[in-house]
């Protein structure tokens, strides 16, 4: 008994499989084996034959000798019955598909004809030629069994290609144990007449009624000699009907492309599963439905397959991305794995129903896209991170020595960021999408500008202590020696140069500022912060000058210079007569009116007087203080205070004045 399982003899070319089982069931392993065949990947470029016929007219026989196949062919000493079903061999150095249909003919073993109707439907589905094999005797026998077969395959090919007209099929008549004494011309007019017989005799529906059997089918005919009486010939003749089979550039080559049902290598095992379950379960087989079906479940694996490729593929740069690296390249990388992927889709899906093709290509086209847009937003964010970062670096890099135009290096650095962001951006670009960096660009450049912004508020304030230290230095020394030599103008000279320390000060930032293209208002701010500060560091200088000690210091001195001296600045002696009540009470009557001179910063030139305004610049200016109060130097108290101090002391020096008269009596 045959095997279902294929022959292992090393050449898996020549194994064989059982398509349909005894019990009628489509075996599981018909794909793998058309792949160990070797013609899965042959796309449309193999052909399929199937054979019918009563039983033991040699059809197994001859289907060996034409394609090499390997079916069991009846044992002569035996006679047993070969078991319903279908096989399935590849030919010989062929890429052709060849089923064996065993049992077709019920009626010879009084059997019903529900299997050779199945099998007429399965094979007419799928086959380009149908090779009908017949003894030379059962020509003519209109009411024989090959008869009612016949009609069967008409009849079950009208239902699968009546409406359309597509899928023509080739019959083949093969005359078997010819003998001669009628030629093919009378046996071929025979048959014919009896074709059309039974073609006119089928009940066809209405619309279909004038079709003519040659619409639907091309038939040829051929003989071959005695099997057993001539062996030699029989041989002889098989090898030039094989060739008919191999040779393409015959006239009468079998295998036109017109009969070929166009189901791509890789989808036939399936495409025959389902044709099969269709007949099994009676349900009406209709082929477009059924290719259509075919398409979308082969699609869909194809693009599977595509999809798990490219997924491994991208995955490989999903963490990069995540931890914030910019993947070089990036770009041609997901170009190249776009490609491939739908390349190893069209490569087989194309072959399928062009409709069913396209949408599944589609859903693969955005499968692949929604697994690639976040690669590329993350590369975007990644990107944009690392230009910002580069900006500060070179911003930073760029203002380090003293030379530099603030304007030019943020200019710079900020060209430079927006190129790189631009180029790398555009590389990651993948061209079929609908993706865009316009908008992190637009973000990038507004943190730029925020980044820059902030660039120039520090650089401006570093700015302006530098200048601010300058007026310090100009300031200090000059009204040190103003505040020590009270004078009426004491102030005026104060003011003098403080306000030519200060235009100074603000032409230094004018000069300055020119590069940092700061806006009028950021300018008029810088400018009253420079005053404000500014006219704080002399009121410091004004306040250390004044402090207790130093100023009581000061009227000291003016006090001695005027009672201790003379006009010459010669120490005086006292002398008994001498008017020490009159000397004393004018030095210091002299110096008391310093406290008032000293109480407020007030020139006497109203020119020189210095407003401040009380608002901007807060932000650079670094104290809070009150301009108004900030002219009173002592207040009310403190002059009462300094002036008892002082008193105090020059009455130290009237007593010591006094005692010196006294002390030159007694000598
Ligand atoms: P199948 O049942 O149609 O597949 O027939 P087989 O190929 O198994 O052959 C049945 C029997 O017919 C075998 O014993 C063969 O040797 C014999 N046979 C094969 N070809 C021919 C032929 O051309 N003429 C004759 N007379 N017998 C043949
Ligand atoms: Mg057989």
């Amino acid at each position: 008994m045959a095997n279902s399982k294929p022959h292992v003899n090393g050449d898996a070319s020549t194994e064989r499989i059982q398509v349909i089982e005894e019990d009628k069931t489509f075996t599981q392993e018909l794909s793998q084996q058309i792949e160990r065949w070797g013609l899965r990947d042959t796309g449309f470029a193999y052909n399929l034959v199937a054979v019918f016929g009563s039983q033991s007219t040699g059809k197994s026989t001859l289907l060996n000798r034409l394609f090499g196949t390997t079916f069991d062919v009846m044992d002569e000493t035996r006679r047993q019955q070969t078991t319903k079903g279908i096989w399935m061999c590849r030919g010989k150095d062929m890429s052709v598909m060849v089923m064996d249909v065993e049992g077709t003919d019920g009626r010879e073993r009084g059997e019903d004809q529900d299997f050779e109707r199945k099998s007429a439907l399965f094979s007419l589905a799928s086959s380009e030629v149908l090779i009908v094999n017949l003894w030379e005797h059962q020509v003519g026998l209109y009411q024989g069994a090959n008869m009612g077969l016949l009609k069967t395959v008409f009849e079950v090919n009208l239902g699968l290609f009546g409406k359309g007209n597509t899928g023509r099929t080739l019959l083949l008549f093969v005359i078997r144990d010819h003998i001669g004494t009628t030629p093919l011309a009378n046996l071929q007019a025979t048959l014919t007449a009896d074709l059309n017989r039974i073609w006119d005799s089928l009940s066809k529906p209405s619309e279909l009624k004038d079709r003519v059997l040659s619409d639907y089918f091309d038939m040829t005919f051929t003989t071959l000699p005695h099997k057993i009486l001539v062996p030699e010939k029989f041989e002889q003749e098989v090898l030039s009907l094989r060739k008919r089979f191999t040779d393409k550039e015959r006239p009468d080559y079998l295998f036109k492309p017109a009969y070929h049902k166009r189901i791509p290598a890789d989808g036939v095992a399936m495409y025959m599963e389902n044709i099969w379950e269709q007949v099994q379960s009676n349900k009406d087989l209709d082929l477009p439905t059924q290719q259509e079906l075919l398409a979308q479940f082969r699609c869909d694996e194809i693009s599977a397959g595509a999809l798990a490729e490219f997924n491994d593929q991208a995955k490989s740069q999903k963490r990069p991305i995540e931890v914030g690296r910019v993947v070089e390249g990036l770009g041609g990388l997901m170009k190249n794995w776009r490609t491939q992927a739908l390349a190893r889709y069209d490569k087989d899906a194309s072959r399928y129903h062009k409709g069913v093709y396209a949408r599944k290509r589609a859903d693969l086209v955005s499968a692949i896209d929604s697994t690639l847009s976040p690669l590329f937003l993350g590369q975007l964010k990644n990107l944009h991170k690392s230009c910002l970062s580069t900006f500060k670096k070179e911003l930073l890099d760029g203002l380090k020595g003293d030379e530099y135009s603030f304007g030019g290096v943020m200019q710079k650095a900020r060209t430079k960021c927006e190129k790189n962001f631009t180029e790398a951006a555009t590389e990651a670009l993948v061209e079929g999408t609908d993706w865009s960096w316009e908008e992190e660009l637009g973000l990038l450049k507004e943190e730029l500008r925020a980044v820059g912004d902030q660039c120039r508020k520090d650089e401006t304030k570093k700015m302006i202590n530098q200048i601010e230290r300058g007026v310090k230095k100009l300031v200090s020394e000059p009204v040190e020696m103003h505040l020590t030599k009270p004078a009426p103008d004491m102030w005026d000279k104060v003011l003098k140069t403080f306000k030519d320390a200060l235009t100074k000060a603000e032409n230094t930032y004018l000069a300055k500022a020119k590069s940092f293209d700061c806006t009028e208002e950021e300018n008029a701010a810088s400018l009253t912060a420079l005053k404000r500060r500014a006219w704080i560091v002399l009121r410091a200088k004004i306040e250390e000058q004044t402090a207790d000690q130093s100023i009581l210091g000061k009227l000291r001195n003016h006090f001695e210079e005027r009672f201790r001296y003379d006009e010459e600045g010669v120490p005086r002696v006292w002398k008994p007569d001498d008017d020490i009540d009159g000397a004393f009470k004018k030095a210091k009557e002299q110096t008391l009116e310093l406290v008032p001179l000293y109480s407020s910063i007030k020139p006497i030139d109203p020119e020189l007087e210095f407003e401040l305004p009380s608002e901007g610049g807060d932000d650079l200016a670094n104290e809070d203080f009150d301009f108004s109060s900030s002219l009173t130097v002592l207040s009310d108290t403190k002059g009462l205070d300094l002036i008892n101090k002082f008193r105090r002391d020059a009455d130290a020096y009237y007593v010591e004045a006094k005692r010196s008269t006294v002390s030159s009596i007694a000598q």
